[in-house]
């Protein structure tokens, strides 16, 4: 086989056999074929595309292509849960716990953040102590007595994508359907779970902003999820505006904490709501999405989602008294307030300029070497819909007090609202339900 004729092929609009997939991912995976070839061929998948059987195989080939994690040991059915990506996305934080506590089993390999959207292992790092970089065995030891576990995703996990993600990253085709799909599944399915719930953004602060473009690639994982055997569901959700208030580390868990025990974001709850019992049902557990949902309330109502989350703390070394006291967790040094230019409605909040925003500020790494202070963030005090008046806050930054990061990130923040004279309702958080290849749209 040769690269050059694979290349050629595709950017034809020609699709690859099986065989020629498999011949790209082991050989950019050893080194054969240089980083050139392989962002040729990236380019032509952009512009060209490939159905559903080439999804499939790139998908199979790239989780193949490292150790996969054999959950087996872990006894009953595994679910795992994935988003692609949002601003203030700390729904695993509520999600993992709460599920386990209803009796799921959540064995999940999570991530660090990716461009302006936060990751769930930066996130629980910010919890003393806590620690996610356990081994195969610790990892099936801890989901086996506690029902729930999020470690890192280890290193010889898909490597395949890893080389491919850093270069689309670098060569512009990272916003392409079946290189989403397959990255995002090639992972899940390396790591083992028996079902998968997935929850994909659209709007301003998501990879796929355009409706029609995530319902595209909603479609297409859950048809690789289940054309291995995994039971998979998929919902749409709204991320024009972030979710909740928080958006950084520390300041995500405290707000994680909040909604189980029964003070969070009214959208928070419903998303964990909504994900938790499509969860649960998966998992045999509940006769009705109704009966599972109401499951989970009571769990939040009578702690017991906030007792497991602290038996997970606990499991991964982590200190379990910042689910009573959040004020345990790290602080930044200042708080500066963010105030309206002028009075009205809040009628948008740009969920990608808060994310940069806070990741400005200190709360992301601009560099792989980059140390991230935990404490930072942005803490949302207006949302869609709400009135303002002029000089009030909107937002709180959380920041360490250096000028040349505070200027810049307020000005995103500026850019970020916007305020007009008419009331608007809050812009709709969960919009579709797909699976089986059926696309229900919530009305
Ligand atoms: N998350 C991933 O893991 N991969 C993508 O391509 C996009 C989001």
């Amino acid at each position: 086989m040769n690269t050059y004729e694979l290349i050629k092929k595709k950017r034809d609009g020609r699709s690859l056999s099986t065989k020629e997939i498999g011949y790209l991912i082991a050989g950019y995976t050893n080194g054969h074929i240089p980083d050139y070839q392989m962002a040729a061929f990236l380019m032509s998948v952009y512009f060209k595309g490939m159905n559903a059987r080439e999804c499939r195989d790139l998908t199979m080939k790239m989780a193949a292509s490292g150790a996969s994690v054999d959950l087996s040991p872990i006894k009953g059915f595994k679910v795992d849960k994935h988003s692609t990506g949002g601003v203030g996305d700390k729904t695993t934080l509520v999600l993992a716990p709460l599920v386990a506590s209803c009796g799921g089993i959540v064995a999940k390999m999570s991530g660090r953040e990716l461009g302006h959207t936060g990751g769930t292992v930066d996130k629980l790092e910010s919890i003393p102590g806590m620690r996610t970089d356990f081994t195969k065995e610790q990892f099936i030891e801890i989901t086996n007595r506690v029902h729930v576990s999020v470690i890192a995703q280890t290193e010889t996990l898909a490597p395949a994508d890893k080389l491919i993600y850093a270069l689309r990253n670098v060569t512009a085709t990272v916003d392409a359907i079946p290189l989403i799909a397959s990255s995002i599944m090639s992972k899940k399915l390396a790591a083992g779970a028996d079902g998968i719930v997935l929850d994909v953004k659209t709007g301003a602060g998501a990879f796929t902003p355009l409706y029609t473009e995530a319902v595209k690639l909603a479609k297409t994982m859950v048809g690789i999820g289940e054309g291995v055997g995994k039971k998979t569901t998929a919902f749409i959700t709204g991320m024009a505006q972030p979710l909740g208030f928080a958006i950084g580390n520390a300041l995500e868990v405290k707000e994680s904490i909040d909604t189980l025990n029964g003070s969070g974001p009214a959208d928070l709850t419903e998303l964990v709501l909504t994900l938790g019992s499509e969860m649960l049902m998966l998992s045999g557990i509940g006769r009705s999405h109704a009966e599972a949902r109401a499951m989970l309330k009571s769990h939040i109502a009578n702690k017991k989602g906030a007792r497991k989350l602290k038996a997970f703390i606990e499991a991964q070394g982590g200190d379990p008294q910042v689910v009573e006291n959040t004020g345990l967790l790290p602080r930044s040094r200042t708080r500066i307030p963010f105030e309206a230019a002028n009075s009205g409605f809040v009628q948008g909040i740009d969920a990608l300029e808060i994310g940069m925003a806070a990741k400005i500020l200190g709360a992301g790494r601009q560099t792989k070497e980059d140390v991230i202070d935990l404490s930072i963030g942005v803490v949302l005090l207006k949302k869609v819909g709400d009135p303002v008046r002029k000089g009030e806050p909107l937002a709180m930054l959380h920041s360490d007090g250096d000028t040349a990061k505070i200027d810049p990130a307020a000005k995103r923040l500026s850019g970020a609202y916007a305020i007009g004279p008419e009331d608007v309702s809050p812009p709709k958080l969960i919009m579709a339900r797909i699976s089986g290849g059926n696309v229900k749209e919530v009305t």
